[in-house]
């Protein structure tokens, strides 16, 4: 398949029709499938990073019906080059710096492919016990390098879990403390129906959209939503004074505070919460304290970063996306909970069609009551194979890497002063803007969104922006897998050549 990227797109039926799981074939067709994604990998760089096609373009290049007789592997792989691939951003384009990350690697790659290879189904212990018992034990493992508290490892009532993604991770923590609030506010003699609606959720305004979405999932009334202010006097994170006096507030009108979400490394600008200060306040209320670490998660496996997690051990759920930054191949959202028994009892199902003697003996975890849907891939085979193929220090010089990419960047835009800093640079994420040009009037709202779309159009990099106090942001998140130094120099002179003829056109 060498050369694929040049390959004819024509098509000739040439079917004969695959048996459903024939060794020889299987085989074949996948050593061919591995030759593609090589041959992916090998030419991603010559394609635009963004993107190029207009809303649609599939529909004019398909047929509308599936086929009736088979065709051939051949004719598939014709269309996804020729086809699916020009409606593809390259994610792991060394070109690509928008949003966060989403790692690949070759061994996030064969835990993945081994993964779907066995595909087997571990949602009770009893269907794949080495499915449960590998989870368990590599989230330890990953649990330990973040140097968790002993009271989220597996050794005591906690643990952790993979879910797919962060938003699940910060759902089903609401949907266990909510279970549980409910549950002592019963026994103290309470109506259920009187508590729900005074159920009150704190959170800062530089918080994942996630956190909003799980509180409508879990039903908190829109109104109970406490969605705190943290502004550039502190970086973006949340001053506790604010969640103090906010949670004085809720009580006196007599709400019923139950869950805080603190982020370490926010999704706009990496801000870090302090989760010490604001865990100590959470605890003295009893209210359920959830850390969401997606992004920054990895680079505390650094000791040199590790202190934005101080206050941890406050929590009572952890989460952090090994699938951002930590070279596990989409999707693996780690949490971990320091008393599973609460999110067993939000979210366990007992039906007969699955009952089995290891469950029903409590000698087993199974996890299809620690996440929402029932079945679950096998995905800590992935995790696995990056701790043991890379090992802590390569996942360690990965992440330093990148920071000092990203360091370098800022260091090269602090030096031009037609831009500037727009916050602090703590990862590997740095945010600036052009400075306004002569004549503007929106404080260079639009002349950083026309440069940005300006150089995303141009296929060579991928960036993406958020707002700050106001101002249009531009973000260059550094932490694809091939990005060097290089790769970054030549985005800065493509941003610079493109501000350039933006300040001309004036
Ligand atoms: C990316 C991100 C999320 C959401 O991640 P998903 O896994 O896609 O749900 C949540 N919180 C933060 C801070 C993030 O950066």
């Amino acid at each position: 398949m060498a050369g694929l990227a040049r390959a004819s797109c024509e098509r000739e039926a040439t079917g004969s029709g695959l048996k459903p799981l024939d060794v020889d074939e299987f085989r074949a067709t996948a050593h061919r499938m591995v030759d593609f994604i090589a041959d992916y990998y090998r030419d991603i760089e010559t394609f635009p990073v963004r993107s190029q096609v207009k809303p649609g373009y599939l529909k004019q290049l398909l047929p509308e019906t599936a086929p009736e007789d088979p065709e051939g592997l051949d004719d598939v792989l014709t269309d996804v080059q020729c086809n699916i691939i020009p409606g593809l951003t390259h994610w792991q384009s060394p070109n690509f710096f928008a949003y966060f990350p989403s790692n690949s690697s070759t061994a996030g790659f064969l835990g993945e492919m081994l993964s779907g290879g066995l595909n087997v189904n571990g949602f009770s212990w009893i269907n794949s016990p080495a499915a449960t018992e590998l989870e368990v034990i590599v989230l330890d493992w990953l649990g330990k390098l973040l140097k968790l508290p002993e009271e989220f490892l597996s050794s005591g009532e906690g643990g952790g879990v993979i879910q797919g993604t962060a938003s699940e991770a910060v759902l089903v923590s609401i949907l266990a403390a909510k279970n549980h609030v409910l549950e002592m506010s019963l026994k103290k003699g309470l109506s259920k129906w009187s508590i729900l609606s005074t159920l009150t959720v704190y959170t800062s305004d530089q918080a994942h959209s996630s956190v909003e979405k799980a509180c409508t999932i879990a039903g908190i009334d829109p109104q109970n939503l406490r969605v705190l202010p943290a502004n550039g006097s502190t970086n973006y994170a949340l001053p506790p004074e604010i969640f103090s006096k906010a949670l004085a507030d809720d009580v006196a009108a007599g709400l019923l505070p139950f869950f805080l979400c603190a982020t370490v490394g926010t999704t706009s600008s990496t801000a870090v919460d302090p989760i010490l200060a604001l865990g100590t306040i959470a605890k003295e209320y009893g209210l359920w304290f959830h850390v969401d670490a997606a992004y920054a998660g990895s680079a505390c496996i650094c000791p040199e970063y590790r202190h934005h997690l101080d206050g941890v051990e406050l929590a009572d759920s952890f989460s952090m996306n090994a699938h951002k930054w930590l070279l596990t191949n989409f999707e693996c959202a780690a949490l971990w909970v320091k008393n599973s028994n609460l999110l067993v009892t939000a979210l366990s199902t007992q039906a007969e069609y699955l009952r089995n003697k290891a469950s029903e003996m409590r000698m087993v975890v199974d996890f299809k009551d620690w996440q929402i849907p029932l079945g679950r891939r096998f995905r800590s085979l992935k995790l696995w194979m990056i701790l043991r193929l890379y090992g802590a220090s390569g996942l360690r010089a990965y992440i330093r890497n990148h920071i000092e990419i990203a360091k370098h960047l800022e260091d090269l835009i602090r030096a031009d002063d037609r831009f500037e800093i727009l916050a602090p640079r703590t990862f590997a994420l740095v945010c600036f803007r052009l400075k306004p040009l002569v004549g503007d009037l929106d404080n260079g709202y639009r002349s950083n969104a026309e440069l940005q779309e300006a150089v995303n159009s141009s296929g060579s990099i991928f960036f993406t922006h958020t707002v700050l106090s106001g101002v249009y942001t531009l973000r260059i998140a550094v932490g694809a897998p091939l990005t060097e130094m290089r790769h970054v120099d030549k985005a800065w002179e493509v941003i610079k050549e493109h501000a350039e003829s933006l300040q001309l056109k004036r």
